[in-house]
């Protein structure tokens, strides 16, 4: 087991694949991909490598993320890949949904669990103006397409944004009025890219909080395995509303995930200064090492990150390292 010097148990694992990107959040990537590297990317046997090491020291969850994943065409590879390596009980994925109606199907016979979609506003022209892309239906179609075709966990991502979506509770709420899906809304964070974006936008999850508390949405129980979301269920409402809320002061008390970018490199959170380079070790297929490298390097992991303090590493952007 990865254990850490705060007894914190790590069995999450969350793997960008790309740094690559086709959309152009206004708080990610507002000029678009800045990465031309797609060639140093990890591939497919190191992915192989990397997850039966991390396996073998008790994860049994991985992420993949990005950047976008679904641009890379060995996607469905990859998640058969993690699902058949003893041990992986769950394998996730976080994407815009831009391949979600063409690709859901072949993703769920590879073996995909859950998928997160980033959906930052139900208003066509807001949802346009924020990532770019003039796509709010065909994401909301995918997203209706994988429940229907039986994705067991199907759940949607909503940063909060002053401008663009602060008002918009009431059209969230609709939307899981109607339908079983978890809306999770995510404080912005800040990156060393985006400070003055974040000073203008960045909304603290506690009006929102105040408002579901106020018109009767209750906590619901927290599992030791979930993850950072406070979830809220309410009698009217077949969905749920999630807030995960990094800037509140005990974010990091039980985390308990660790994160690989896309080049190989181990970051023992989204927000540190350093990295520790796995690519070389995963050239052939004995574990030892990578292990040997992650037991270390779990104990140097900070109690927190530090972001209600104002620090924000050196991370540029989320796509950077995987969001
Ligand atoms: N491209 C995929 C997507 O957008 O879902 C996966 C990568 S993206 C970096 C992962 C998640 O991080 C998305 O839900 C995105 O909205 C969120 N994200 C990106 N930058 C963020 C920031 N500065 N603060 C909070 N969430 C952010
Ligand atoms: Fe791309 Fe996701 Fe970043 Fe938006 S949040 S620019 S979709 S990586």
């Amino acid at each position: 087991m990865l254990t850490d010097a705060y007894a914190r148990r790590y069995s999450y694992l969350r793997l960008s694949i790309t740094e690559s990107c086709n959309f152009r959040c206004t708080y990610c990537l507002p000029d678009g991909n800045d990465c031309n590297s797609r060639t140093a990317e990890i591939t497919l046997p190191e992915i192989r490598r990397l997850v039966t090491a991390f396996a073998k020291l008790g994860t049994r969850k991985v992420r993949i993320t990005g950047g976008e994943p679904s641009l890379r065409k060995d996607l469905t590879d990859i998640i058969a890949t993690c699902k058949a390596i003893p041990g992986i009980e769950k394998v996730a994925l976080t994407t815009n949904g831009y391949r979600l109606r063409r690709d859901a199907q072949a993703w769920l016979e590879a073996g995909l669990d859950a998928v997160n979609v980033s959906v930052d506003s139900l208003d066509a022209a807001t949802f346009h103006l924020v990532t770019g892309q003039d796509k709010l239906a065909d994401i909301l179609d995918g997203i209706a397409h994988a429940k229907a075709i039986g994705i067991k966990q199907v759940k949607i991502n909503t940063v909060l944004l002053k401008q663009h979506n602060a008002l918009a509770l009431p059209d969230f709420l609709q939307f899981v009025k109607q339908q079983n899906i978890a809306l999770r809304f995510i404080e912005l964070m800040r990156t060393n890219d985006n400070t003055s974006f974040y000073q203008h936008q960045h909304l603290s999850g506690d009006s929102i909080q105040q408002q579901l508390l106020a018109q009767g949405w209750q906590l619901n129980p927290k599992a030791k395995t979930d993850g950072p979301a406070l979830e809220y269920s309410h009698p009217d409402y077949q969905g749920q509303i999630g807030l995960i809320m990094p800037y509140s002061n005990d974010f990091c008390a039980d985390c308990n995930r660790l994160r690989v970018s896309s080049k190989g490199q181990l970051y023992l959170c989204l927000f540190t200064d350093n990295y520790q380079d796995l690519r070389s070790l995963l050239q052939h297929d004995d574990s030892a090492p990578v292990m040997r490298l992650l037991q270390q390097a779990v104990q140097g992991k900070a109690a927190s990150h530090y972001l209600d303090q104002g620090y924000s590493g050196s991370t540029r952007h989320l796509a950077q390292i995987g969001g």
